[in-house]
């Protein structure tokens, strides 16, 4: 047996002492594990100690891997996407947290369009405002909201973040805030159709300071799976 279900119990008794200094429920915030790189039989494992949300950031890895999933897990996608690869994502994943242009929130209506159904999202902010990482400047978060909420077969559900690396969750706490109050920002806007419930924020090394800034999504891989070895 592998050290995945005792993580995973850990994990979630960590949240939960967050969301206790934060004065928050627990039932909140969901666990995604982000299983990007790991196998199949490690996300059947994770299910089966009572995981239902799994996390993945690669496209073609997701389309090779989901099939070999039995179990009926739920699948958010997490990473950066392309415009011409979300038609494999259509009709698998029943959330996409990295929009972060029009022109990708356009085929992501257009493919759920095919299903006559709609797909909930979230905005993707690059909140260290870094040169390397995707997500929309703060300050044109506003536009590209209401331009998105147009679209009829997506749903703007929240916020997504991946605040600059630090060792010390600290130094990213002043991130974590900024996309909550962004979130408020927004919400403010009464856009038609947008909503603000969830902060998909916090990883394996700052996930409870996500927690106590608001965090009701938080991507944990390596402190479930352990170390990738594979690319990221
Ligand atoms: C890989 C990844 C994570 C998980 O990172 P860990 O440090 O392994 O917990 C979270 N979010 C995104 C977008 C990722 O690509």
């Amino acid at each position: 047996m592998s050290a995945i279900p005792a993580n995973i119990a850990r994990i979630s008794e960590q949240i939960a002492a967050a969301c206790g200094r934060a004065g928050r429920r627990p039932e909140e915030v969901r666990l995604i594990a982000v299983s990007k790189v790991k196998p199949a039989e490690l996300i059947e494992e994770a299910w089966h100690s009572g995981q239902q949300l799994f996390g993945e950031s690669y496209v073609q890895e997701f389309r090779d891997k989901a099939p070999q999933v039995q179990a009926p897990v739920d699948w958010h996608f997490i990473g950066g996407l392309q415009t011409n690869k979300v038609k494999y994502l259509r009709g698998l994943v029943a959330m996409i947290h990295s929009v972060d242009r029009l022109q990708l929130a356009e085929e992501i209506d257009r493919q759920w369009e095919k299903l006559g159904r709609s797909v909930d999202i979230l905005l993707q902010v690059n909140v260290g405002d870094e040169k390397s990482k995707s997500g929309c400047a703060p300050q044109e978060l506003p536009d590209l909201a209401a331009a998105i909420a147009r679209l009829p077969h997506l749903k703007i559900c929240g916020l997504m973040c991946l605040p600059p690396y630090s060792d010390d969750p600290e130094e990213v706490r002043p991130f974590f805030r900024q996309l909550r109050e962004l979130a408020g920002q927004i919400a403010e806007l009464n856009i038609p159709g947008v909503e603000m419930r969830e902060l998909s924020m916090g990883m394996s090394g700052d996930f409870e300071v996500a927690v106590e800034e608001g965090a009701t999504l938080v991507r944990i891989g390596t402190a479930i799976f352990g170390e990738r070895n594979r690319r990221t």
